[in-house]
């Protein structure tokens, strides 16, 4: 059966530069779209994939990827924001991949537009008050 899923690789900083992804292909068989990526010098990288192919082939493939030491995470898991913690500090506007944070400039306040969030968890350690939340 042919299945076809978005997952967050998180890379820790000893896999940043290792050719892992490209390995799914060649001794997977699978196919993958890279949607986002982002590496930071000090910390971890993190990339959003849609892995393809046969149901098998990703099993084995999420296997492996697991056995090297990257975090993998569904995309089925979902950030929320606890409105009554948020302080509107925006510190997590520049932190977000895929600017999921919004400053409304009449206001001052941040909006989070949960459609664009991909649940990569970056802004749950950058927020101060600790108003962004995840959910399974
Ligand atoms: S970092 Fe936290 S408190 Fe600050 S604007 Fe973002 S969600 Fe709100
Ligand atoms: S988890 Fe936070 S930082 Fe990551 S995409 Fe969603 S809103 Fe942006």
């Amino acid at each position: 059966m042919a299945v076809s899923k978005r997952v967050v690789l998180h890379f820790p900083r000893r896999l940043v530069d290792q050719p892992i992804v490209s390995r799914l292909v060649k001794d997977y068989n699978l196919d993958f779209n890279i949607l986002k990526a982002l590496f930071t010098p000090e910390e971890e990288g993190l990339m959003v994939l849609e892995i393809s192919g046969e149901q098998k082939d990703y099993d084995r493939g999420i296997r492996y990827l697991a056995d090297t030491g990257v975090r993998i995470q569904a995309l089925s898991q979902d950030v929320i924001r606890n409105e009554e913690r948020c302080t509107h500090c925006g510190a997590c506007v520049t932190i977000c991949p895929t600017g999921a944070f919004e400053l409304e400039p009449s206001t001052r306040r941040i909006n989070f537009l949960n459609e664009k969030c991909l649940a990569c968890e970056l802004c749950i350690k950058a927020c101060p008050p600790r108003a962004m939340e995840l959910h399974f």
